[in-house]
């Protein structure tokens, strides 16, 4: 294990203490033990931050580089990251509890990758001309948007740092970026890696802090010319209230309550798999988790017999070790939370068929471990159907038809993602189409790639930051110029 992670601040290029002095404990939520102390910012280290960030901007190389070489500063820390993989998911693994073999095999292959394929769409920005004048030559260009304000969640603290950082660096903006306060190592080492790539001082600021204490004095800056946020519903509305004086551009990436439509034909082992992947990967701590399964009635027992079957063999308990499957929920906050819902669908008459509670055993004792917990029965009015638990928790509940199926589905605020499994490729399209959600996987196909967008339809967000010309419209501007080439003067004012 290492034990020599940045504490500090990045700021226009340096490492720095907090002004303030205070450092924030950083824990391993397998066993309480405190794995770091990193500095903790107050309002005027956001300053130093935002003025580093906005002097690269106004004055520095990095907008007007060209792009190519843009690409390949990213491709050279993209490179760096790859050397260090091995170290980067044992990081977030001790930090949040996700089991090694999931940061091993995605979060940080998927970080690698997302560098990689940003760093290819430097110099693909175009713009546009439009020919339809013959006295003017009308064309459009697409720039840099500015100072960016990052922040993000703890549950993909690599990945989440790299969809933040990736399109908006190589769009030619300057970041500040803050981790969360609950999971701050990765993003520390990242942003230590692009300093020894060269990326030059004040492109990428890294700011530790307490999202109640340095939010909204980060989204609120006059110095910032877009906030790019994921998290939770609630902040997202706090970060609209602030960004509206300065009338900033904002992305939203929040929550979800995707369902999974299991149609008859569909072929049931894939299906199991991929519903319990969808809902206990991360032990359900993703925003796509697949936390409604919905199963045609005809076919409700089997499915049902079968999931329960699986989930049981499901290996929970040290993250660090290779061979579980389940590792622990990463923040106690949240383990509460889902105590607490899962005690409303209890209340409300779901039926508990696994879990719904702490593991025992000594391993577990000092871990924030919680069970794989199915509920059947689930109604769409119960809580346990609307809200996002954030956590391992399925919900089953019965369709009759396609229609009815629809109607379930989008029968919740968010609009992430959907899934639908069935044999029946016209049936699982023409569903698709009907479904309110950003991103729709069919009989699996729920990979995640840098150039396919990510965004939610109604309360799941605004804008995405994944996906090529997606990207370069979030973190660019457009600049409309219009040149003449007339040989008459113009009338007015003869
Ligand atoms: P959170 O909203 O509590 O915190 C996210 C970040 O916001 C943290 O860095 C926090 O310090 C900061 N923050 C808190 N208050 C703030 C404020 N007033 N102003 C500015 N920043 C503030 O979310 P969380 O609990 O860390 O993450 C879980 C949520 O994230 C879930 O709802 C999940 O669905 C969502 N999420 C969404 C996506 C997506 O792509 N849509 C991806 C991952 C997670």
């Amino acid at each position: 294990m290492r034990a020599d992670w940045p504490a500090q601040m990045y700021i226009d290029g340096k490492w720095t203490d907090s002004v303030s002095g205070r450092t924030l404990a950083v824990t391993n939520p397998a066993n309480s033990q405190e794995l770091a102390r990193v500095a903790l910012a107050n309002a005027e280290d956001v300053d130093r931050a935002v003025r580093a960030a906005r002097k690269a901007f106004d004055e520095g190389p990095w907008p007007r580089l060209d792009p190519l070489d843009r690409g390949r500063y990213l491709f050279r820390l993209a490179e760096r990251l790859r050397k260090h993989a091995e170290n980067l998911a044992m990081t977030d693994t001790l930090n949040i509890g996700k089991p090694i073999r999931d940061t091993r095999s995605f979060d940080v292959p998927a970080a690698i990758e997302l560098f990689e394929s940003y760093a290819g769409l430097a110099d693909k920005i175009a713009g546009r001309c439009h020919g339809t004048n013959p006295e003017c030559v009308m064309f459009q260009i697409r720039e840099p948007l500015g100072v960016i304000a990052s922040i993000v969640p703890w549950n993909y603290p690599l990945l989440n740092a790299a969809i933040k950082l990736g399109p908006a660096l190589a769009c030619g903006n300057t970041v500040v970026f803050k981790p969360s306060e609950l999971a701050p190592l990765s993003a520390l080492m990242l942003v230590q890696m692009a300093d020894e790539v060269g990326i030059p001082p004040g492109v990428i600021n890294v700011i530790n802090g307490l999202g109640s204490e340095i939010g909204s004095v980060l989204t609120g800056h006059p110095g910032v010319d877009k906030i790019s946020f994921t998290g939770r519903l609630e902040t997202g509305r706090a970060i609209l209230e602030t960004a509206k004086d300065g009338i900033k551009r904002v992305t939203l990436e929040l929550g979800g309550k995707t369902p999974t439509i299991v149609f008859p034909d569909a072929p049931l082992d894939h299906v199991v798999n991929g519903a319990l992947t969808g809902i206990f990967c991360c032990l359900g701590q993703v925003c796509v988790a697949g936390s409604r399964l919905l199963v045609h009635e005809s076919q409700h027992d089997e499915l049902v017999d079968r999931l329960v079957a699986k989930a049981k063999s499901l290996r929970q308990g040290d993250p660090m070790d290779e061979r579980n499957h389940l590792g622990c929920i990463g923040v106690e906050s949240h383990l509460r939370s889902i105590e607490q819902h899962v005690a409303r669908a209890v209340a409300e008459k779901a039926r508990l068929l696994i879990g719904g509670r702490r593991p025992e055993g000594p391993e577990y004792e000092r871990g924030l471990y919680y069970q794989p917990t199915i509920f059947d029965r689930v109604t769409p009015d119960m809580a346990i159907a609307r809200q996002e638990v954030f956590g391992p928790v399925l919900s089953i509940l019965t369709f009759k038809d396609d229609d009815d199926a629809v109607r379930i589905a989008n029968d919740t605020d968010f609009g992430l993602m959907a899934n639908i499994w069935s044999a029946d490729g016209g049936r699982a399209l023409r569903v698709a189409r009907r479904l309110r959600a950003g991103k729709i996987a069919i009989n699996g196909g729920g990979w995640f790639r840098a150039n396919t967008p990510m965004g939610g339809y109604k309360m799941s967000g605004i804008g995405t930051d994944l996906g090529l010309d997606e990207a370069i419209h979030e973190y660019t501007g457009n600049k409309t110029i219009l040149y003449s080439i007339a040989t008459e003067k113009m009338a007015w004012p003869e």
